[in-house]
């Protein structure tokens, strides 16, 4: 350290480094150690605040030489090559985005929300560097919305690490085979069960690419009771726009109370909701239906799953509700991935806990003005990567 600089008025500090004569540095290109051949001009790294004063590192980056590569920069050992803070601020604000959104993160450690972007891409291709090779037993697959209009993402889940793996554009066939084509042929045998929705181009890809994948498609009973959802919803719409021509709907500002699990339904809603389902309302149909078909998961082989299925399977198709006879149609089509979950148990709650992340991530306002930061939101937060940089003290 050559010296230090305290600016009371701006608040500010400034660490001057300088280094000894004779230090060796090295080529960014072959690592080989060579003295200093010039400096570049004096640069500024921002570095972890001095007693809430804002903390700025400088010097004159030096260049090398090489016999094989000729006059390059060799970088400084506190910061990386393409950043303007030291690892130990880039750790910080690590830490600081993973727990907040982009423009909290901003607000906390005086950055623009780019800066705060910045960070976080560096930290997702950091950790993807740093990430060992996939060995996925139990993936998830699933489409997310995106942005504005009708843009979708890919999503593919390790559902035994309870991670975000893999981020792809769109939702089509194609997009899942970009996954699979970035995997050997001894990954894509070591899939053991894919955990998805009913949803055609997914299916098609898996069977394409993973060998045996009909004993290894599972139908997650979660997406499956979110389309017994759907079409709960879609009852109750209709019945309540009825209701409301007859005279007086009892069924207005409820839509929510039918989509909990029973046992979820808030204490404030549970006697108004008590009082409705005695009604029997089509409504109330749906929802009990609905709720059998959250019991499926809990039956213990799928010889009783099956037995089960049978005996939901006949009263959704004789309930007289169309949405919800779809639904049963559609799960009919699919019933042996429907049944491969009592073979593979494949970790429900660990999806459900990725998908309710993920929402949050949707959610937030993360202005997703490309679909790149969905991709490196979901990998930032959910991709269980090594983020950090390798922090050294600053010499001198
Ligand atoms: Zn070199």
């Amino acid at each position: 350290m050559e010296r230090i600089e305290l600016h009371v008025r701006d608040e500010k500090v400034d660490v001057y480094q300088v280094h000894a004569d004779g230090v060796l540095w090295p080529c960014p290109e072959c690592g080989n150690k060579l003295p200093a051949y010039d400096h570049k001009d004096e640069r500024v790294w921002r570095h972890l605040d001095t007693m809430a004063f804002q903390t700025g590192v400088r010097a004159r980056p030096p260049r090398v030489e090489c016999p094989d590569h000729g006059v390059r920069p060799a970088g400084v050992p506190w910061a990386e090559s393409n950043s303007r803070f030291t690892k130990f601020f880039e750790r910080f604000a690590i830490d600081v985005a993973q727990e907040t959104d982009p423009k909290g993160a901003g607000k906390i450690l005086k950055l623009s929300w780019d800066e705060v972007w910045g960070v976080q891409e560096r930290a997702v291709a950091r950790g993807l560097r740093a990430k060992p090779p996939v060995a996925l037993r139990f993936m998830g697959v699933d489409e997310k919305a995106v942005g504005h209009g009708h843009q979708y993402a890919t999503i593919v889940y390790n559902l035994e690490e309870g991670t975000g793996e893999w981020v792809g554009e769109g939702r089509k066939k194609e997009t899942l085979d970009g996954f699979f084509q970035g995997l050997t042929t001894e990954q894509r045998a070591g899939i053991e069960a894919g955990g998805l929705d009913m949803w055609g181009p997914f299916i098609a890809s898996i069977r394409e690419h993973v060998p045996g994948a009909e004993g290894k498609l599972v139908y997650d009973p979660f997406h499956i009771v979110g389309h017994m959802n759907e079409a709960g919803n879609d009852v109750r719409k209709r019945e309540h726009r009825q209701l409301s021509e007859e005279g007086r709907s009892p069924l207005g500002g409820t839509r929510f109370w039918w989509l909990y699990g029973r046992e979820n339904l808030p204490e404030r809603h549970r006697e108004g909701f008590a009082a409705l389902h005695a009604a029997h309302l089509k409504t109330g149909r749906a929802y009990a239906i609905k709720e059998a078909l959250r019991d499926l998961r809990v039956q213990d082989s799928s010889k009783t799953g099956a037995a089960y299925w049978r005996w939901w399977r006949f009263w959704a198709t004789h309930s007289r509700l169309a949405p919800v006879i779809r639904v049963a149609q559609m799960m009919k089509a699919h019933l042996d991935g429907g049944l491969n979950y009592f073979a593979h148990r494949i970790a429900n709650a660990v999806a459900e806990g990725l998908n309710s992340k993920i929402a949050t991530l949707q959610k937030l306002v993360y202005g997703f003005r490309n679909k790149d930061h969905f991709r490196t939101a979901v990998l930032f937060r959910c991709g269980g990567l090594q983020l950090h940089p390798v922090t050294h003290p600053i010499p001198g």
